[in-house]
């Protein structure tokens, strides 16, 4: 892992390299650009419940606050290390930008299996952790939230140890609290609400007459979904719209935690077809004939939670059983023939290895970093439009500023204005980076860190 950090760090700093020298920055800006403005690295101990005491290695990065206060959450992950958070929070502050939000980026991360610990050891774990980032983070300096294997529970505990800690209230200081502790209506669906928003601004605009520009680079697979898309939309505005017929638009869902999970609860609700969804354990699809059916994603969720995994598990009509349905690897997910792929788990899982046999047309990158740079190239000169991470799964940290937003009004909003915001901001954030990858013929991703960058430039003396 300590390898796959370093590529993903390396990929992040080449791309805000190339970018910046196509901008014409010079070179110590560029240095600016790429070098964290802090890097905290700790040890903490933490008492098991067996009463052993384990030392545990932890870090919050804070890369660049031209923008506004660092912001970025928080991963439990056996395999985190200190290469792969500073990528995280170098995207954080590429994604904070596109996202128009006024934050910079930083990330944390403590190397540690939470799987495996008790509920009273996790707790343990999340105030010692928070102890010692107390003292360099705050509602307007530093405000992290949840990202892999975090939740608000675990802000809740984060929150409560920072006031105690503080001798003051400042809920604004972590995003992604439950609601009762001053998180936001919505917050939790966010994310996959987001992707959902852009996967619909994208087609609404690859069905447009006029705006073609981008698709002179399509491939004939492309146009096919094209044609699709156009035959099943009410309108090509696309706005709050469901899809005509039901069960045309194929999507498979790498990942069934809270990303994963509500981009294919939503998008199942506004009409696509999710063939195929996965857990770490294995996936799930459903085969007819030469075709796969619908799953209906709620029903796989409750079977989850009975099973604990998904792998051998389906739900069909209310009844919970593996008839009909078929478990395969999340290699062979990815793998699928679909038109739209998402992968919403880790980094790194379409490579140099498989991205030769990957069919989906369009890739929506709901977790961070998940196509390698090698496989970027590779699949977007085939044709395959792949909307990045830093704006695919910029809706999570998008309610979290209007959380944080709540927070310091002492204002709140209903679950409806928060998602009406959040679909207004996500839309305003696509539309900026279409519109110059089609002007100048770019990928998408590369057209993001063009319009982050310039926003960070011009705020950085
Ligand atoms: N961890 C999420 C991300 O990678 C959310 C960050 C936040 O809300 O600050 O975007």
């Amino acid at each position: 892992m300590e390898n796959q950090g370093k590529k993903m760090l390396e990929s992040a700093q080449a791309l805000i390299k190339k970018t910046a020298e196509k901008l014409g920055l010079k070179e110590e800006m560029i240095r600016r650009l790429i070098e964290p403005e802090m890097v905290y690295e700790f040890s903490f101990p933490v008492k098991m419940d067996n009463g052993q005491v384990r030392i545990l290695k932890g870090w919050r990065i804070q890369h660049n606050s031209a923008l506004g206060p660092y912001k970025g959450g928080i991963r439990f992950h056996p395999e985190t290390v200190r290469e792969e958070v500073q990528a995280l929070a170098t995207l954080m502050t590429i994604k904070c930008a596109v996202a128009g939000l006024p934050y910079g980026g930083g990330k944390g991360g403590v190397a540690i299996d939470p799987k495996k610990l008790s509920s009273a050891e996790l707790e343990r774990l999340s105030r010692e952790y928070v102890k010692k980032i107390a003292h360099f983070i705050g509602e307007d300096v530093d405000v992290p939230a949840p990202d892999v294997n975090t939740n608000p529970q675990i802000m809740a505990w984060m929150i409560d140890e920072y006031q105690k800690i503080k001798g003051y209230q400042s809920k604004a200081t972590f995003t992604g609290k439950p609601v009762s502790m001053g998180g936001s209506l919505g917050r939790t669906e966010a994310t996959g609400r987001g992707g959902v928003i852009v996967l619909k601004a994208l087609l609404s605009e690859l069905v447009k007459d006029g705006s073609t520009k981008i698709l002179s680079r399509l491939n004939s697979s492309l146009t096919l979904l094209k044609q699709k898309v156009s035959k099943n939309f009410v309108s090509p505005s696309f706005n709050n719209q469901k899809l005509k017929s039901n069960n045309e638009i194929t999507i498979a869902v790498q990942g069934f935690g809270n990303v994963g999970y509500y981009f294919a609860k939503i998008a199942s609700e506004a009409g696509f077809k999710v063939v195929a969804v996965s857990d770490s354990k294995g996936a799930i699809i459903k085969p007819k004939g030469d075709k796969l059916e619908a799953l209906d994603i709620p029903l796989v969720m409750e079977c989850k939670k009975e099973k604990g995994t998904l792998a051998g598990c389906y739900c069909a009509g209310g009844v919970c059983d593996t008839k009909g349905g078929k478990t395969i690897t999340n290699e062979e997910l990815l793998e699928l023939p679909v038109d739209i792929l998402v992968p919403a788990a880790l980094e790194n899982v379409i490579n140099d290895k498989n991205m030769k046999n990957i069919k989906a047309k369009i890739i929506i990158e709901m977790a961070n970093g998940p196509v390698t740079e090698e496989a970027y190239e590779y699949l977007s000169k085939k044709g395959v439009i792949i909307v990045p991470d830093v704006l695919a799964n910029s809706g999570g940290v998008t309610v979290s500023y209007l959380e944080w937003v709540q927070n310091k009004a002492g204002y709140y909003w209903s679950e409806e204005e928060v998602n009406s915001k959040l679909e207004v901001m996500m839309k305003k954030a696509f539309e900026a980076i279409w519109e110059k990858a089609s002007k100048k013929k770019i990928p998408l991703k590369q057209a993001a860190f063009e319009v982050a960058l310039e926003k960070i430039v011009s705020a950085m003396v």
